[in-house]
C-alpha cells in the first residue's frame, strides 16, 4: 500500500509516495522557490524548470508529472498536510466538500497557509479523484492542552467573537517524536512527562505528559514562542503599537518584519540559516553570537518552564533541521540542568549522526534521571501513517455496543493507614450502597477535605481500602478549595498536590493524590476487544441523544476482568453537557459518530 503525501506551502511544494507500514519512499518531489525560479526535482534524479512561477501552475505540473511516474503504482489514497484545524478538527479526517469548507472558513486564522493548502486539496482531488484524500492538521496534537494554556488573557468577549486562542502548530512532528522516544525507553508514551523541541526554520517545544500536549510555544500563530529562522517569537505586544507610531511602519510591515526580517535573520543581518550563524559566531562575529544566545536562553527557559507545568520530565527530545544536527545547540539548550535531574554526556552529544536505520540518539549520562534524546522527524511518514488507519477504519460500520454512563461525584479512597487516623485504629468501612464496579462501595462514612481557600465536608469515601490515597474532585471542587490539580488517571498521584483531609477521630495531611479524574471507559478485556482498544487507549465518545449528540474526546480506556462498561465523567462535565447518570454513549468511529440511543439505566455511581 502507498499513500500520496503532499505538502502544499506558499513558497514550496513537497510530495512523498510512502509505504506507511515500511516508511519507504517509492518516490519524493520538491518544487522550490514557487515564487522566483521554481524546479520540480525527483528523488529519481530528474528535475523539471517551471516554465511560470506561481501556485497554481506549480500545483498543476507536480500533480500531472507524479501521476505519470506513478502510472505502475497503485495509491491507495492521499494525506493533506494543513496548517490550521482550529477549534473544528482534533485528528485527521477524510476530505470532503464540508471539510473543504471548513478549511476554507478557518483561512482568517492561518491566511499565510490555510488557502494554498486548500489549492493543493482541491486540485489534487481534481487529478487524483477517484482516491480518498485526509487532511492532517499541524493544530490538532495541541487540542488537548487544557483551557489554561490556551487561554490569552484577554477581555472574554473578544476571545468568543474572534475565536482567539493559542492553537500550537508542529503537531504532527511533536506527536511523532514523542511516540518514538517512547518506543526508543520501551516505555508506554502515557506513563512518561516529554519536552520536545523541534527545531528547524519554525522552532516550537511541547510538553507531552502522559501522551497529551499540555502547552506548547506558539499559539494564535507560528509566531509565538522560541526565536526562529526569521520569525521574532516572543515579544512584548507593547511593542507593536510603538513601533507603528515610532517608526511609521504600517500594520502590515510590522507583520512582515516580525515573520520574514526576525528572528536569526533579524538578529545576525545575515542569515537564517542556523550552520551560518554558528560558524559566523565562531568567527567572532558579534551579531550571530548575540542570536545564538538569544535563541538558546529562550530555548532553555521554555525547558525549564515546561518542567514547572509537567511538575517533573522524564525525556528532553531534540528534532528538526538544527535539533537533529546541533550538539552546540544541544549542549547551549540543556547544559547545567543537573537540578532538574539532566546530566547531559558530552561526548555522546557531539558523536549523535543520525541515519535513515539510526533515527534515535542518546545524550545523557547513565546516572541522569531524565533522558536527552535526539531524533528524526518524519511528518510525512506520520501523516502517511494516520492516512492508513482512517482507511482501515472507512468501511466499518459503528455497530459497537451502547456505554452507559455515570456521573461521578467527589469522593476518597484511602489507605489502611489514613482510615486508622480519621476513624480510629482497625475501623472497618460500612457498606451504604454497593457500586456498578464488582466489589465497590460507597461508604457511609465521609471525610472533610481542608484546602488553601476553603473546606468541603462529606466527602464519601469508596472502598475497599486502597494502597493509597486518592481524593477525586471536580474542577468547580479544586477552584473552590483554592488548590490546582491536575487531570490523571486514577491510581497516577505522583506529582499532584495533597491536602489535610479530616474525620471523626484526627486529621492527616496527604502529601499528593488530590486529582481531577481524567474521564474514562471501565470494560472488560473481552469488551475491549470487541471495541477494538486496549488499556489506556484515549477514545472519542458520543453522549446523548443521535441528533445532538455531546462529543467527549480524550476518554481513558481502563480494561480489566474486574470492571463493568461504563463510562465515568465527572459533575462539571455531566452538568455542562447535561448529561445525568444513566444516559448513553458510543465510540466514535474515526470521523463520524454511530448510531446514538438513550436508555435510562439504573444510577450507579453515588
Ligand atoms: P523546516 O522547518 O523547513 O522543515 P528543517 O527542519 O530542515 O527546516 O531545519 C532547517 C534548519 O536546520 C536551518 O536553520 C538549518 O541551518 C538547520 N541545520 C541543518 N543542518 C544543520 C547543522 N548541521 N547544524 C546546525 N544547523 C543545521
Amino acid at each position: 500500500m502507498n499513500i500520496l503525501v503532499l505538502n502544499a506551502g506558499s513558497s514550496s511544494i513537497k510530495a512523498a509516495v510512502i509505504n506507511p507500514i515500511s516508511g519507504k519512499r517509492f518516490l519524493e518531489l520538491t518544487a522550490d522557490n514557487l515564487l522566483d525560479q521554481p524546479t520540480l526535482q525527483f528523488s529519481d534524479g530528474t528535475t523539471t524548470p517551471l516554465s511560470k512561477t506561481g501556485h497554481e501552475h506549480a500545483l498543476k505540473v507536480c500533480l500531472t508529472a507524479l501521476e505519470e511516474k506513478l502510472s505502475d503504482t497503485k495509491l491507495a489514497g492521499v494525506g493533506h498536510r494543513v496548517v490550521h484545524g482550529g477549534e473544528a478538527f482534533d485528528g485527521p479526517v477524510r476530505i470532503t466538500d464540508e471539510v473543504e469548507g471548513q478549511i476554507a472558513a478557518l483561512s482568517p486564522l492561518a491566511p499565510l497557509h490555510n488557502p494554498v493548502n486548500l489549492s493543493g486539496i482541491r486540485a489534487a482531488r481534481k487529478q487524483f479523484s477517484d482516491l480518498d484524500h485526509f487532511a492532517i492538521f499541524d493544530t490538532a496534537f495541541h487540542q488537548s492542552m487544557p483551557r489554561r494554556a490556551k487561554t490569552y488573557a484577554l477581555p472574554k468577549e473578544l476571545i468568543e467573537q474572534y475565536g482567539i486562542r493559542r492553537y500550537g502548530f508542529h503537531g504532527t512532528s511533536h506527536q511523532y517524536v514523542a511516540q518514538r522516544a517512547a518506543e526508543y525507553l520501551q516505555n508506554d508514551l502515557r506513563n512518561l512527562r516529554i519536552i520536545t523541541c523541534h527545531l528547524g526554520n519554525g522552532c516550537s517545544v511541547a510538553a507531552i505528559e502522559f501522551g497529551r500536549s499540555v502547552e506548547t510555544s506558539m499559539g494564535m500563530t507560528p509566531l509565538e514562542g522560541l526565536v526562529m529562522g526569521t520569525r521574532s517569537g516572543d515579544i512584548d505586544p507593547g511593542l507593536f503599537a510603538y513601533l507603528r507610531e515610532q517608526s511609521g511602519l504600517s500594520t502590515n510591515e510590522v507583520e512582515t518584519m516580525l515573520n520574514r526580517e526576525s528572528g536569526l535573520l533579524g538578529l545576525s543581518g545575515k542569515s537564517n540559516d542556523m550552520r551560518t550563524i554558528l560558524a559566523a559566531a565562531t568567527n567572532g562575529d558579534p551579531d550571530c553570537q548575540l542570536a545564538l544566545q538569544v535563541f538558546t536562553h529562550r530555548l532553555r527557559k521554555y525547558i525549564g518552564a515546561y518542567t514547572a507545568v509537567m511538575g517533573g520530565v522524564d525525556a528532553i527530545v531534540f528534532t528538526g533541521g538544527i535539533g537533529e544536527n546541533s550538539a552546540v545547540i544541544r549542549h547551549r539548550a540543556v547544559q547545567r540542568m543537573d537540578y532538574l535531574g539532566a546530566v547531559i554526556y558530552e561526548e555522546s552529544n557531539t558523536a549523535i549522526q543520525l541515519t535513515e536505520d539510526q533515527p534515535v540518539g542518546e545524550f545523557h549520562v547513565r546516572h541522569s534521571r531524565v533522558s536527552l534524546l535526539v531524533i528524526k522527524t518524519d511528518e510525512q511518514l506520520a501523516i502517511a501513517r494516520d492516512c492508513h488507519k482512517l482507511l482501515e477504519k472507512a468501511d466499518e460500520v459503528n455497530t459497537l455496543p451502547v456505554i452507559p454512563v455515570a456521573v461521578s461525584a467527589r469522593h476518597a479512597h484511602l489507605t489502611r493507614a489514613t482510615l486508622d487516623t480519621l476513624y480510629g485504629v482497625g475501623y472497618e468501612l460500612t457498606v451504604k450502597k454497593w457500586l456498578s464496579q464488582p466489589g465497590q462501595f460507597a461508604a457511609e462514612e465521609t471525610i472533610t477535605v481542608v484546602g488553601p481557600r476553603n473546606t468541603i465536608e462529606r466527602v464519601r469515601i469508596l472502598g475497599p481500602l486502597r494502597s493509597k490515597d486518592q481524593i477525586e474532585v471536580s474542577r468547580t471542587d479544586e477552584f473552590f478549595l483554592g488548590i490546582d490539580a491536575p487531570i490523571r488517571e486514577s491510581g497516577k498521584v505522583a506529582n499532584t498536590p495533597g491536602c489535610k483531609i479530616i474525620g471523626p477521630a484526627g486529621s492527616v495531611t496527604i502529601k499528593d493524590g488530590l486529582i481531577c479524574a481524567w474521564r474514562h471507559i471501565h470494560m472488560t478485556p473481552a469488551e475491549a476487544i470487541q471495541f477494538g482498544v486496549q488499556d489506556r487507549d484515549v477514545v472519542e465518545v458520543a453522549v446523548g441523544s443521535p441528533d445532538r449528540p455531546v462529543i467527549f474526546g480524550n476518554v481513558l480506556i481502563r480494561v480489566s476482568d474486574q470492571y463493568k462498561l461504563e463510562m465515568h465523567i465527572d459533575t462539571d462535565e455531566g452538568n455542562a453537557a447535561e448529561i445525568n447518570t444513566g444516559d448513553e454513549g458510543v465510540l466514535t468511529l474515526t470521523g463520524r459518530t454511530g448510531t446514538l440511543r438513550k436508555r435510562r439505566v439504573e444510577n450507579r455511581v453515588v
